[in-house]
């Protein structure tokens, strides 16, 4: 997500005539874009923000933003903070940055966290910054309104607000006329996109059949969904749909209905599961993964137990996995202890990290024989003999490159893999 915020960024400071570097020591301007979501992000951007302020020493005219979640968390704190700092500017403000660089000019530091409630960058084709010109993102909606207890993204991105269909078209039309082959559409809760224009509505599956209508050779991918809002309409569009691809990255944060509750999840473990027997049946080889929090706020070892029985029953390709981290006026913060000790939330994190692995070598032993159309994406790191692309379950396949170019669909035969990787051959 900001990565696609970044490249929204890019857009607006190129039409005032700047240009990117990706050489630090040459750049007038540095922008670090910064997540809020757990404090170990946090630290990672302070720790960054150092070398930055060793640049600065070296050259007195070099200005430098904080963007993003962490801006508009801490707002001026960061600038008394950080006195090295210029500007500091939240996710809805971008339009303002060349008006607050200009600013900056006379040595002061400026401010515009401003949140809105429309807001979408609709009009703004964003700068690729990604390296292979074959997948890109499109933003289709911002900000959350769910609240879930522990997390900090309503209050730093703000209201739920979708995007107009009708841009979101255009940039995928564009992003295709580009020789673009993927799409991801990106969103905190993309099943909740809801447009309405003139008596017509537009929701999420709507959406999904009409950007994968812009071309068949354009694959469509999603992040993230939030398990109340996986409908069963939605699970038959992906289904039906060839260029949808057959993957879903639904987070359950807990397996246990008493956690999940405290979560404000407002789901059960009951009917999540429902929703991937649902997922299983209509997509029987769909991509599955999902994002874990080990110990928050009075996770018993009785929960913790439900979470590695879910995480077995579903059997994941993938997941996130994270130690509960308290995030500063959430209403965990506010109302609940952060009361599993830190060595407790490591060992839960190891005991989930060692099943995911088992799951995702099983499920990668299960695909040895099968046939996988591929989008090749990048050289191998380890040799330029190979490439590696995608299947449509998200799964990286590493192959001999005979003939093939990035951005080439080509149909491969998974022969070997590891937890992380499918190893294959191209089949003629
Ligand atoms: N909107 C998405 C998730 C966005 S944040 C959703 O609801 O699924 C990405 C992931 O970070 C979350 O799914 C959650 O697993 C994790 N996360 C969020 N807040 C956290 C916190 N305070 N501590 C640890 N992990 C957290
Ligand atoms: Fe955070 Fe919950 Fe919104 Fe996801 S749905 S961004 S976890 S509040």
């Amino acid at each position: 997500m900001n990565v696609s915020d970044s490249e929204v960024v890019v857009s607006i400071l190129e039409k005032e005539g700047y240009t990117l570097t990706e050489d630090q020591a040459e750049a007038d301007l540095i922008f670090v874009n910064t997540c809020s979501i757990r404090d170990h992000a946090e630290k990672r951007v302070r720790n960054r923000m150092q070398e930055f302020k060793h640049l600065k020493t070296k050259k007195s005219n070099l200005k430098i933003g904080v963007l993003g979640c962490m801006a508009e968390r801490l707002k001026t704190t960061l600038l008394e903070e950080e006195k090295f700092v210029d500007m500091v500017v939240g996710p809805d403000a971008y339009r303002d940055l060349p008006k607050l660089i200009k600013e900056t000019e006379s040595g002061r530091q400026m401010v515009n966290v401003e949140l809105s409630l429309e807001e979408t960058y609709a009009d703004i084709t964003p700068v690729r910054l990604d390296k292979n010109g074959v997948s890109g993102f499109i933003s289709i909606m911002r900000g959350c309104d769910n609240y879930c207890a522990y997390c900090v993204v309503p209050y730093t991105r703000g209201h739920e607000r979708s995007r107009d269909p009708k841009s979101i078209l255009a940039e995928a039309q564009d992003m295709v006329a580009k020789g673009y082959k993927e799409v991801t559409l990106l969103g905190q809760n993309v099943n909740s996109f809801h447009w309405k224009e003139d008596g017509v509505e537009v929701g999420f599956a709507d959406l999904m059949r009409m950007v994968a209508a812009v071309s068949p050779q354009l694959r469509v991918r999603f992040a993230t969904s939030h398990p109340k809002d996986i409908s069963d309409e939605l699970i038959e569009t992906i289904a039906k749909v060839p260029n949808i691809c057959n993957s879903i990255h639904l987070p359950v944060q807990s397996g246990s209905s008493s956690c999940l509750k405290r979560m404000k999840r407002v789901y059960t473990r009951e009917w999540y599961l429902n929703r991937i027997e649902k997922i299983k049946e209509l997509i029987p080889d769909c991509g599955l993964s999902t994002d874990i929090i080990c110990g928050f706020s009075g996770e018993t070892e009785d929960e913790h137990k439900d979470t590695v029985s879910l995480m077995k029953q579903v059997s994941y390709d993938y997941a996130f996995m994270f130690k509960y981290s308290e995030r500063p006026d959430t209403f965990a913060a506010n109302k609940m202890p952060d009361d599993v000790p830190e060595d407790i939330k490591g060992q839960r994190l190891q005991e989930v990290i060692a099943i995911q692995q088992a799951s995702s070598l099983k499920n990668n032993k299960n695909d040895i024989g099968k046939v996988f159309e591929v989008l090749v994406e990048n050289v191998s790191k380890r040799s330029t003999e190979q490439m590696s692309g995608r299947t449509q379950q998200n799964k990286v396949m590493v192959f001999n490159r005979k003939d093939t170019k990035i951005g080439d669909y080509i149909k491969v035969k998974c022969m070997d893999c590891t937890a992380a990787t499918l190893l294959g051959e191209i089949v003629e």
